[in-house]
């Protein structure tokens, strides 16, 4: 192996540029060239792709989003566009591909290795549901830009006697929903794996108000279907008034948290690792603080759970 590429694809995630810093520094370290590809799968099909080397990822470790930019590409997944990609990759020579990214990022990392393509891929979207990895990269930084948001929102709601309803990421994942609102300890967790239930978060509401409670923050997951439309809700049982904050793309930037920079720093270097052993079509995760690897498909065949112990305690502390 001579020289491998590396892209950033699907939403952006803090801790993708210690990533890109690790895998490129590893590689060179062990004599590989690497090719930074930009804008994810549609820069592959048009050769957006220039040489890194020690020096260009330095000083990028604290940066959030991504030095290589990111992109969804539509024309990856017909047929021209992605045998012009699998073609870009001969053509320059690149023996190995390192993808970052989120779960459809890595089905597309894939499709490549079905045609002869070494690839390995590193896990990183803010909504932690990629199988065979406890965390995904920049979920952490997620969810303490969450939790930020909820100290403030907390200060105001208490002076003002008010329940806040704060929307966070999560179509189909409550994962930093469950995480931020235990964390941020807020009154009700509401997240797309579990049915609502209006009648007892307004309970709960209407109950810490008996005991002289001044606020209540309610972490609403944008897949149970929007903080606006819970917020109806409760007004319509509890009669109070609501606010709603919905955090938005707010909870992907900032600088990654030291938790995400360890993980895309092992994972990187452990991704470059996989390429040098001749292994293909797998992706690095990390399991009880070890680092790992999966096959990519077997991987995503999985269904990344709720910890259902974890929602449990979320309900028993907010009593
Ligand atoms: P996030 O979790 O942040 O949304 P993601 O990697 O899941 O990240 P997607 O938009 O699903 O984001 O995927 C990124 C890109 O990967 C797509 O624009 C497309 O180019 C490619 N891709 C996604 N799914 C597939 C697939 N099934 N086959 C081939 N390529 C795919």
């Amino acid at each position: 192996m001579k020289r491998i590429g590396i892209l950033t694809s699907g939403g952006d995630a803090a801790g993708m540029n210690a990533a890109i810093r690790a895998v490129v520094r590893t590689a060179i370290y062990h004599g590989i060239e690497v090719e930074g590809i930009l804008r994810g799968y549609a820069g592959l099909i048009y050769g957006e792709i220039r040489e890194l080397n020690v020096s260009s990822v330095g000083d990028i470790i604290h940066r959030g989003g991504t030095i290589l930019l990111t992109a969804r590409s539509t024309e990856f997944m017909e047929p021209d566009g992605f045998n012009q990609a699998v073609k870009m990759l001969k053509r320059r020579n690149i023996d190995g591909l390192v993808v970052i990214g989120g779960d459809g990022s890595l089905r597309g990392a894939s499709k490549l290795h079905g045609q002869g393509i070494r690839v390995v891929g590193i896990p990183a979207t803010i909504d932690n549901d990629i199988p065979c990895t406890d965390y995904a990269i920049g979920f952490d930084t997620a969810v303490n830009t969450v939790i930020d948001a909820i100290n403030k929102l907390r200060d105001t709601a208490t002076s003002h006697e008010r329940i806040f309803l704060v929307e966070v990421m999560g179509r189909d994942s409550g994962q930093i929903a469950l995480n931020a609102g235990i964390a941020g300890g807020a009154e009700s967790i509401l997240i797309p794996e579990f049915e609502p239930n209006f009648d007892e978060v307004s309970e709960r509401i209407l109950r810490g108000r008996d005991r002289g409670k001044l606020h209540s923050i309610i972490i609403v997951a944008e897949g149970v279907g929007g903080a606006m439309e819970v917020s109806r809700e409760i007004k319509l049982r509890t009669g109070l008034d609501t606010r709603v904050t919905i955090l938005g793309h707010i909870q992907r930037g900032g600088t990654p948290t030291a938790f995400d920079r360890m993980l895309a720093s092992r994972m990187g270097a452990k991704a470059v690792e996989l390429l040098l052993e001749g292994k293909s079509n797998q992706m690095v995760g990390m399991k009880n603080n070890t680092i790992i690897e999966c096959d990519i498909d077997w991987a995503l065949a999985q269904s990344k759970e709720i910890d259902e112990e974890v929602y449990r305690l979320a309900n028993i502390l907010a009593i």
